[in-house]
């Protein structure tokens, strides 16, 4: 057992439903074996533990593990390209690099980059889109499981539109799916997510593929990309003329239930708002990459008017890096810009849209996403670089609401200082504890 005593910030109560931030100046987190059991002051809580080890991190500002729920394995080494739209983007920059997977070396190194960056930046619970080579999935699987990471990922299938290298047939996508899954899905933390890489690439015959393999699989998450880009939308329009919309691509072949999480929907029309809400199905804001690629300013009003569940995501590399501070930041000032149309987020919104409604649209809400006795002992310690403008305002917070604010303004994956997934500190004064293979 190991008690941690910290100031403690996390969003158990939603804070877009009238929940308050939960915040304690001096509060003791008893673990045991990976679970948070205890939680209160030290004195109360030291009967579970009389003499155990009680490490103090006080000097610093404990919150839950963040939660990506949209990343690309693939693109570590791309991120900052940019001046370009989503498809010439994917064209000139992101898809020559994917293709460099199909060596199986190479995979493996860019699985370290990628796990050592997800933990440098704080995340601990991620929804990855894998690699189009199967190969390459499993070396990220292997890295993943190494570190104990809470990742669901899977094959990325496509079948048209892209470079050659990264095309596959309904048959193989399918077969090789379902290996994967029959390996690595359920083995400790990792799960396994059906990936065509979105209808622009993914033909009727493809999407039926994925809709068989998540049956075979049974209870395997679905992810993919819609609504990013009004020139991806057209082209999808164009090749599925029977579809009533793009949302409707995934759904008409039984693609989307609560197990789904569709990244972007910038450009969603109420429609498909509502078929989103009766499905269950999450949406990953990933206000970055939307920023960057010049995709639209994402309408998270009329997601949460309709019920649509959203987190946020990433989407390296179209998105500038793998800080979900930066991402709520961003999230932030997008809602801003859209001035009348938009959703003031407060602090509290805002750790909760990278904590908490993350574990919840990845299915992982009883397990992870707060700091609650039950929950496992997922965390981010940030303690400011001394003499950063982080650290200086942080001396002088009043409220724990405006040190909040503070961090989602200033903190940098230099102020993510120590990480623990399930209990297993991976990372500490700000750097990566390499578990060797
Ligand atoms: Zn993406």
């Amino acid at each position: 057992m190991t008690i941690y005593r910290a100031r403690v910030l996390d969003t158990p109560e939603d804070p877009f439903q009238g929940g308050a931030l939960r915040a304690e100046d001096d509060c003791a987190l008893v673990v045991h074996d990976e679970i948070v059991v205890a939680r209160g002051p030290l004195a109360d809580v030291r009967a579970h533990d009389p003499t155990g080890l009680v490490i103090d991190l006080r000097d610093g500002w404990l919150l839950p593990g963040l939660v990506d729920t949209h990343v690309h394995f693939p693109q570590v080494r791309v991120i900052g390209a940019l001046g370009m739209p989503l498809l010439e983007w994917l064209e000139r920059c992101a898809l020559p690099e994917e293709c460099h997977l199909a060596s199986e070396d190479y995979a493996r190194l860019v699985a370290e980059e990628f796990c050592a960056s997800l933990i440098a930046a704080g995340t601990t619970t991620a929804l990855v889109f894998g690699s189009h080579f199967s190969g390459a999935v499993e070396q990220l699987f292997t890295v993943v499981d190494r570190y104990g990471l809470r990742v669901t990922s899977g094959l990325v299938v496509s079948d048209r539109g892209l470079p050659d290298p990264l095309l596959t047939t309904p048959e193989r996508a399918h077969a090789e799916s379902v290996a994967l899954a029959e390996k690595w899905h359920g083995k400790g933390r990792i799960r396994y997510a059906v990936t065509p890489r979105f209808s622009f690439s993914a033909g009727e015959g493809m999407l039926q593929a994925c809709a068989a393999a998540a049956e075979d699989i049974g209870d395997a998450w679905f992810t993919s990309h819609v609504n990013e880009n009004p020139a991806e939308v057209a082209e999808v329009a164009r090749l599925f003329p029977r579809a009533a919309h793009y949302v409707g691509t995934y759904d008409d072949h039984g693609l989307l239930d609560a197990r789904s999480v569709l990244a972007h929907d910038v450009h969603a029309t109420d429609a498909e708002l509502e078929i989103l809400a009766a499905r269950g199905t999450a949406v990953a804001h990933c206000p970055s990459s939307n920023s960057a690629l010049g995709s639209g300013l994402f309408p998270l009003a009329r997601h949460l008017d309709h019920g649509v569940r959203v987190a946020l995501g990433s989407d390296v590399g179209a998105g500038t890096g793998f800080s979900l501070f930066k991402e709520g930041l961003q999230a932030y000032f997008v809602q801003r810009l859209l001035a009348d149309q938009g959703r003031p987020l407060t602090p509290a919104q805002l750790l909760h849209l990278a904590t908490a409604a993350g574990a919840q649209a990845l299915g992982l809400g009883d397990q992870v996403g707060d700091l609650s006795p039950g929950k496992a002992f997922d965390a981010v310690c940030v303690r400011p670089v001394r003499g950063t403008a982080l650290d200086i305002g942080l001396r002088h917070v009043d409220t724990a609401e405006d040190a909040l604010g503070k961090i989602f303004a200033l903190a940098s994956d230099a102020d993510v200082a120590d990480v623990w997934v399930g209990g297993r500190q991976v990372a500490s004064g700000g750097f990566v504890r390499r578990v060797p293979e």
